[in-house]
């Protein structure tokens, strides 16, 4: 068994606080702006001291090899990001690519033998909070893997015009062109170089805290939907039109949300859903509202029960109100599960280092869901402290960070021997 070092994990934690430091607490680092870039730096620095080999691909994802003995044997990749959401937090990403860094630092520091290559990556655009979607970069590299449905979100010619949140101008392509990381298309991850990636990431969530857990061990990422509803009905004077004249779009959109909470509570109680977008129309406060609309997201393991969800909203009443209720499919993205033997090494680790420990699905989405479709990959959680992520507050103590790296190190060097 081996263990990684907290004081290094410590200051490389530190190191990449500042870089994009938002002064409350988190950073705000996007993804190709002049931060990333010094991340990058850092990141380059510390992997060329211990003799990595670093190339970069089409899309400015970065990767810091330690080769291993065998030439002739597929390498492992360790991959995460370092780009975060506008006052995100130290942990989310970063601690991932932190870890990988650890895990390299630690073979080199111990001579630990591998045959295979084992090498640190850097996703480019995870978040996708400068240039949306999130998991772009991922999304388009995997496209050819990924079922149609899916795919057809990553199109790689929408997302290079994927223009920046901030002067609604610049496109992610002009920004790559420009980005000092910039390398080329042979360099990307692939299924014939790699036999495996793994992904330390921080749980973003309640559960291991809860449950007084060190590791999760993530077996899958929830399969989610996305749905829009509408209801349709007339604008009119504020002042003039007696309330029961009336076809309030807002009034019979509260009403299906009350309605949807009623029935989808009735589901199993790990079922997560979520109201996180309206619109409404004309947004005047002198005319009633003639169309409101809503976007839900749905998530849970099993397919069953989501399609029990998606029954729910297919049932809504078709007017309420005197308004029109219509509800659209955005789109759906299936459970993905993790390979059985990289999560089986990762279990295997955490029972020997004496680590406590859970299996956990993730809520969130993550580069590695789409990786896996292309590659054997697997997910190792760390707690969050109050289970909070995207926020300044965002919090993970050192001893979980370094437990983290350590499961990650004997994880991949089981993976080397297979
Ligand atoms: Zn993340």
């Amino acid at each position: 068994m081996f263990t990684c070092n907290k004081k290094s994990v410590e200051e490389k934690i530190k190191k990449f606080s500042q870089i994009g430091d938002d002064h409350r607490g988190g950073i705000t680092r996007y993804s190709l702006s002049k931060e990333d870039e010094m991340a990058r730096d850092y990141f380059v620095e510390r992997m060329k001291e211990i003799g990595a080999i670093i190339t970069t691909d089409d899309f400015a994802n970065m990767y810091a090899t330690l080769p291993g003995s065998d030439p002739t044997k597929k390498g492992i990749v360790m991959a995460s990001h370092i780009d975060s959401v506008k006052n995100g937090g130290n942990y989310d990403g970063v601690l991932g690519v932190i870890s990988a860094m650890e895990v390299l630092q630690t073979i080199k520091r111990e001579n630990i033998p591998h045959e295979r290559n084992i090498t640190a990556m850097i996703w480019t655009n995870e978040e996708g909070s400068l240039y949306p979607p999130a998991i772009m970069v991922s999304g388009m590299l995997t496209s050819p893997y990924l079922p149609p449905e899916i795919a057809k979100n990553y199109e790689v010619e929408k997302m290079m015009n994927s223009k920046s949140v901030i002067d609604n101008k610049t496109t992610f392509r002009e920004a790559l062109s420009k980005f000092k990381y910039l390398g080329t298309k042979e360099n990307r991850l692939s299924s014939d170089k790699y036999i495996a990636m793994f992904e330390a990431h921080i749980e973003q969530g309640p559960i291991l805290e809860a449950n007084k857990n060190d590791i999760g061990v993530v077996k899958c990422v929830l399969g989610m939907v996305n749905y829009t509803i509408r209801a349709v009905g007339e604008a009119n004077h504020a002042g003039t039109t007696p309330m029961s004249y009336r076809k309030d779009a807002l009034f019979a959109m509260s009403k299906v949300i009350q309605i949807i909470h009623e029935e989808l509570d009735k589901l199993p109680s790990d079922l997560v859903y979520t109201t996180g977008q309206l619109s409404i129309h004309p947004n005047v406060h002198t005319v009633i509202p003639d169309e409101v609309s809503i976007m839900i997201d749905i998530r849970h393991e099993s397919p069953d029960v989501i399609a029990e969800a998606v029954k729910v909203l297919n049932n809504l009443p078709k007017e309420v109100y005197g308004c029109h209720i219509e509800v659209e499919v955005g789109w759906t993205r299936d459970t993905v599960y993790f390979d059985k033997q990289l999560v089986n090494f990762i279990e295997q680790s955490v029972k020997e280092l004496g680590y406590k420990y859970q299996f956990i699905n993730s809520g969130a989405g993550h580069d590695a869901q789409f990786a896996s479709y292309m590659l054997p990959t697997a997910m190792i959680f760390a707690p969050s402290a109050g289970g909070r992520s995207h926020c300044d507050e965002e919090y993970t103590s050192l001893d979980h960070c370094t437990m983290l790296a350590s499961v990650l190190l004997n994880a991949v060097l089981k993976c080397d021997k297979e």
